[in-house]
């Protein structure tokens, strides 16, 4: 029996908010676009996020 209620994907990496890496770099990627108007870029990095989220922290 495992006390692991807390931590259901304990295997995964960490979230966003515990500073994944990849998470970081698209994150500031997606604020340089947006600091510098670039629409396009900023859009792709959401994606990139979502996506990046959906394979490695879910
Ligand atoms: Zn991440």
């Amino acid at each position: 029996m495992r006390n692991q209620a807390s931590a259901p994907q304990a295997n995964a990496l960490p979230s966003a908010a515990e500073g994944c890496p990849r998470c970081k770099a698209i994150k500031a990627t997606r604020y340089e676009a947006v600091r510098q108007g670039d629409k396009h870029t900023a859009a792709a990095m959401a994606e990139a996020m979502g996506l990046h989220q959906r394979a490695a922290h879910s």
